[in-house]
């Protein structure tokens, strides 16, 4: 959806809610004990506790609660590092993209930070698939 996002793996909450604050974050937890810290009660760090299990329910929740637009900007920023993504032609990523996906694919996007190359390949059509379910319910 193009939103700027980070993944923390739950073994330092400290360092997560000091990054939400320092950068305005809104933190996606199933975790209880954090909406009960003093920063969350108060008002200072929006935390939304995720109720479900299931992946698609929790984009439902996610989407809803925070009034998220899936065509915000698609698959407009790098998956890894948040960065907006560069067109690059055919020929710059000849080298850099497997040969099958050369020969059929013929736009791609590269991410100038970590310089991973993107391309409109299985992945991003169910991607895009998922996307339009989330948009008419
Ligand atoms: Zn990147």
């Amino acid at each position: 959806m193009g939103y700027d996002t980070l993944f923390f793996d739950g073994r330092d909450d400290s360092r997560m809610i000091a990054t939400a604050l320092a950068e305005g974050r809104v933190i996606l937890t199933s975790d209880t004990q954090i909406v009960r810290r003093r920063v969350v009660t108060n008002g200072q760090l929006k935390v939304i506790l995720i109720s479900s299990d299931e992946p698609e329910q929790q984009m439902h929740q996610a989407i809803n609660t925070l009034n998220l637009d899936c065509q915000f900007r698609p698959f407009a920023i790098c998956l890894e590092c948040n960065q907006p993504l560069l067109e690059r032609s055919k020929q710059q990523v000849k080298d850099l993209v497997p040969p099958y996906v050369f020969q059929t694919q013929s736009r791609y996007m590269e991410c100038p930070a970590c310089h991973r190359i993107y391309w409109r390949g299985t992945h991003w059509q169910s991607m895009t698939e998922k996307l339009k379910k989330f948009m008419k319910s």
